[in-house]
């Protein structure tokens, strides 16, 4: 009699070929972090610190990351959204995240269905720039500058979505100068740096991740932080004032790393990676790292995968009604 294997026997092979993979992970094959911005910039700095960090967590992880920029960053969580799940393609990204959904009309998948929340990595404030010839050298000289300027000038961001994009649709709605910059997208904040600290474009706003040693070594012009807060702590931004305090009320805006992997990793899998991100998380090596440069590590719930799944799905509830009020559709 010809041997038909029952649907049972098969579905147990089917778990214990799945059970084999999770016990052995990660093996040998790298784990990516897919950026999805420019090398350089500041979530490839965030990914490739938080890598080595988990590359002492997990012994054996072979932590590397891979640039995949576009699009605010959507082409980069939609390659890992479409990716194998077996926990060696995972997405580092930021509040785009959570913004894209508020700016794109479609995106290419669901942020909260299509994948599996590892946790929140840490929090970043933002900083308002100029290039270094511009004739102002404080807030208020800026901004009188850039309105007394208005339709003369550009602002660079990371595409539609990203953080500098956000931050600038929220600054420029705050002082009431809507579309009074050209915006000029690259591929991340790395190459827009560039083209700042050379002058070929005026303004920027962008995480103090990727701004500090910018600003300390006098390559670029800062006028402010974004956060509610002064950043009293740090040894060079204490110095700048808050965009609150320059009267723009209520202006109130921190950039937030997580890790996700593709909906349909193992649950050994995505438990291994959410405990070596945790161990990361209080590695004293990373935490200085981070904090030298404004970042602030998450030491609370929202680590664990519950939490940051449900912290991202109050932002989107958060960000839509700002964005509706700041901006424009980004499709
Ligand atoms: N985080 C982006 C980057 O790494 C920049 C941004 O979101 O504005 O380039």
């Amino acid at each position: 009699m010809k041997f038909v294997p029952s649907l049972v026997a098969v579905a147990v092979a089917v778990l214990t070929v799945g059970t084999a993979n999770a016990q052995d992970y990660p093996g040998t094959k790298p784990v990516t972090f897919v950026v999805p911005f420019a090398a350089g910039g500041p979530t490839d700095r965030v990914a490739r610190d938080l890598a080595e960090a988990m590359r002492k967590t997990m012994p054996g992880g072979n932590f590397t990351v891979e640039n995949a920029a576009g699009a605010g960053g959507t082409i980069g969580a939609n390659k890992v959204a479409k990716a194998k799940a077996d926990g060696h393609t995972l997405l580092l990204w930021h509040i785009g995240m959570a913004a894209t959904p508020g700016l794109y009309r479609k995106l290419p998948y669901k942020p909260l269905e299509d994948f599996e929340y590892l946790g929140l990595v840490n929090e970043v404030p933002m900083t308002l720039l100029g290039k270094p010839q511009l004739p102002a050298n404080t807030y208020r000289d800026f901004e009188n500058y850039i309105r007394a300027n208005s339709g003369k000038l550009n602002i660079a961001h990371a595409g539609l979505g990203s953080a500098s994009h956000i931050c600038g649709l929220m600054w420029q709605h705050a002082v009431k100068l809507n579309d009074s910059m050209t915006t000029i997208p690259f591929g991340g904040t790395a190459p827009a740096m560039t083209n700042l600290i050379g002058g070929q474009v005026d303004v920027m706003c962008d995480q103090t991740t990727n701004t500090t040693s910018q600003i300390e070594a006098g390559r670029v012009k800062a006028f402010a932080v974004t956060t509610a807060k002064p950043l009293s702590n740090h040894k060079l931004l204490k110095d700048y004032p808050t965009l609150q305090e320059m009267g723009l009320k209520g202006f109130d805006l921190t950039i937030w790393h997580g890790l996700y992997a593709p909906k349909g990793t193992p649950e050994p899998i995505l438990k291994k990676l959410n405990d070596a991100m945790k161990l990361a998380l209080k590695d004293p090596e990373f935490i200085k790292k981070q904090e030298g440069l404004g970042a602030v590590v998450v030491t609370d719930k929202r680590m664990e995968r519950a939490e940051h799944k449900a912290f991202v799905a109050a932002e989107i509830a958060k960000l839509k009604p700002v964005i509706d009020a700041a901006g424009k559709f980004a499709d």
